[in-house]
Formats: C-alpha cells, structure tokens, sequence
C-alpha cells in the first residue's frame, strides 16, 4: 500500500485542522460532530461540539468552564492510549503546557502527523514534560518563534518576586496571571521556592485552583482576596487576571507593587505600556531556543506551522532541510491576553 501524502489526510477547513479518514477536528474553532481537544484554554477548547475527545484533566477543565454540556458525547483517553477512529490510529502524549494538556499522534496508512497544540519544554511542576514522537509531519505553534524571544529561568523570575517583596514589606504585590495553568504554576513554583505564606487569590482564579488541586497538584494556603481590610494585604501576594490589574479591583490593595507573568513581559514596551512595575518572564510557550531544539527531537522531515509568529520558524526549519509550511489558522489567541 503507498503511503498517503499528509497533505491528502489533513487539511485545513475554515473552522480548524479535518482529519478526513477520521471524520474529526482537532481545536476547531466553531462547533462540530467531533473534536479533539488538545487542552483546556478557550481558544483551543470551545464549547458547542456534539462529541468531545481529551485526556481526563481537559474534560474536567471544560466541564469546569462550560458545564457539563447537554447531549454531548465525552470520551477520556489517557497520555499513551491508543484509540482508532475510522482509518486513523490516535494517541495522547503530554505537551508539557497545562494540565491535560496533550499532542495528537495520528497515524493513518502508515503516515503519522503530530498535532502539538499548544507546548513547552521547560520543566512545569504542574504538568508532565512534553514527549517528542517521531511522525512525518510535525504541526507546531509559533506564539514566540522570533530569535529575541528566550525565556530566562523560572527560578530567576520567581526570585525576583520574593526580593520584591522582602524589599517592599509594608507594598501589596499583585501578580497578573491567566486563570488556566500559570496562576497554579506560579505558585507551585513559589512553593518550591519556600514561600509558605497564604497566597490571595481574585475569585477568577478559585474554580481552576480547586481543579487543579482536585487533580493532585497541591497549591498550599491560599485565600480568596474578597471582602477583606486593605490592610490585610500589606506585604502579601495577591494572584489576579492580568485584566484585574489595571481596573478598579486592584485600588482595594494598598501600595501595590503590579507583577505580570506572561512570556509577553520580555517585550519592554508592553510591560510598560500596561504599567508593569515588575515584569516577569514566565511563559507557558516554547520560547525560540525551545521550538528549535524541538524541531531538531521530534525529527520530522515536515512541518506546519499553526499560529503565531510563522515566518521567522519556517525560514529556520527550511535552513535546516526540513519541508515547512504555514497553516495561518485564525482564531488563536496571544498568550493571556
Ligand atoms: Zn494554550
Ligand atoms: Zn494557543
């Protein structure tokens, strides 16, 4: 049997990537008969699809967001599990990103595409590290593929804050971080670095917070910042959406020192355009470095690129001999905005 050119079995539709022997979307962006899910955020996991496939950690994450949905068909698999849909042969394997979060291995007549979602290399406390698979094609995010994106240790980052705050002990230190995965891990990561203290959280943190310690991973005191003294916060971290920071929520908090933690905080100017005292580079996304030495693992003679800063990770990938491509899909958005 000849082996089918990717492009024949994988394609792109308005509403996202159709796997056609399949029958099914991965991350479609309007609702359809069947969709897999490779993780929880609201622009890759939309509400409205009839059958829904993900690891357990991502229908808990959309069940959280959406409810349960009425009449919808939700199928587990887990990281490794194989499962056939029509001709096509699927997988999960961890992208090292959220909680749940997963790439598609596909294989159909012998040809195998990788869709990675959204991922990372850089060791996360609250998620397994993302899993090179060797396939055909690798379909890759481009959220930071410019050379001037490189991410510093999350340590570095983390130890910025804690000096803040030992520095500033009569401030309140409030930190933007979106609700999904860098709100838990940014205190993970506080608690590896020892801080013990209870931590405040905006109310739009709790319900994922919960999730995630439901999920087993343990996030230590914290304590929803609603209806409390101003005084209170003197010399506390207070975890909010980057949204609340710059509205009339943060003005509850006395002095407050504004941390943003976002992979964005490396651009200068959009830290201080949106008055961010103490950026902090923590991203969810492969940075530069992490993208090409993922190109370089994963060993695909193809790519395509979905969303992001397409061009400058094309021209590396053809310097490199490897076939490159860019899907454009529209309908994803920038990291935590
Ligand atoms: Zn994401
Ligand atoms: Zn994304």
């Amino acid at each position: 049997m000849r082996i089918p050119k990717p492009e024949s079995w994988v394609e792109v539709r308005p509403e996202g990537l159709y796997v056609r022997p399949g029958r099914f979307h991965v991350d479609p962006t309007r609702p359809v008969p069947k969709a897999v899910i490779t993780h929880g955020h609201a622009d890759h996991a939309r509400a409205g699809h009839k059958a829904v496939l993900a690891t357990p950690g991502t229908l808990a994450i959309m069940a959280a967001r959406y409810g349960v949905e009425e009449g919808q068909a939700r199928q587990a698999l887990s990281y490794g599990e194989p499962v056939n849909i029509g001709e096509v042969e699927l997988r999960l394997h961890p992208a090292g990103h959220v909680l749940g979060s997963a790439q598609v291995s596909l294989t159909y007549r012998g040809s195998r595409i990788v869709v990675s979602g959204d991922y990372k290399r850089r060791r996360d406390p609250t998620c397994p590290p993302f899993e090179p698979v060797p396939c055909d094609v690798f379909v890759t995010e481009a959220t930071f593929a410019l050379p001037v994106f490189r991410h510093p240790p999350d340590s570095e980052e983390i130890g910025k804050l804690l000096h803040s705050l030992a520095l500033f002990p009569e401030r309140a230190h409030v930190v933007g971080v979106y609700a999904l995965g860098k709100a838990q891990r940014v205190i993970r990561l506080l608690r590896e670095a020892g801080y013990d203290a209870p931590i405040f959280i905006h109310g739009a943190l709790q319900g994922l917070c919960a999730l995630y310690e439901a999920q087993g991973v343990a996030l230590g005191p914290l304590l929803p910042a609603l209806a409390r003294e101003k005084e209170e916060f003197r010399g506390r971290l207070v975890l909010a959406p980057p949204s609340a920071i710059a509205d009339r929520w943060s003005r509850r908090l006395p002095e407050p020192v504004t941390a943003v933690a976002s992979g964005w905080m490396r651009v200068r100017q959009r830290a201080k355009q949106r008055g961010v005292e103490l950026p902090l580079v923590i991203s969810d996304h492969a940075d530069w470095d992490e993208l090409c030495q993922t190109l370089a693992d994963v060993g695909a003679p193809e790519i395509w690129v979905t969303h992001g800063r397409e061009e400058a990770l094309v021209h590396h990938a053809r310097a490199q001999g490897i076939r490159a491509r860019a899907l454009a899909l529209v309908g994803f958005e920038e990291e935590g905005q």
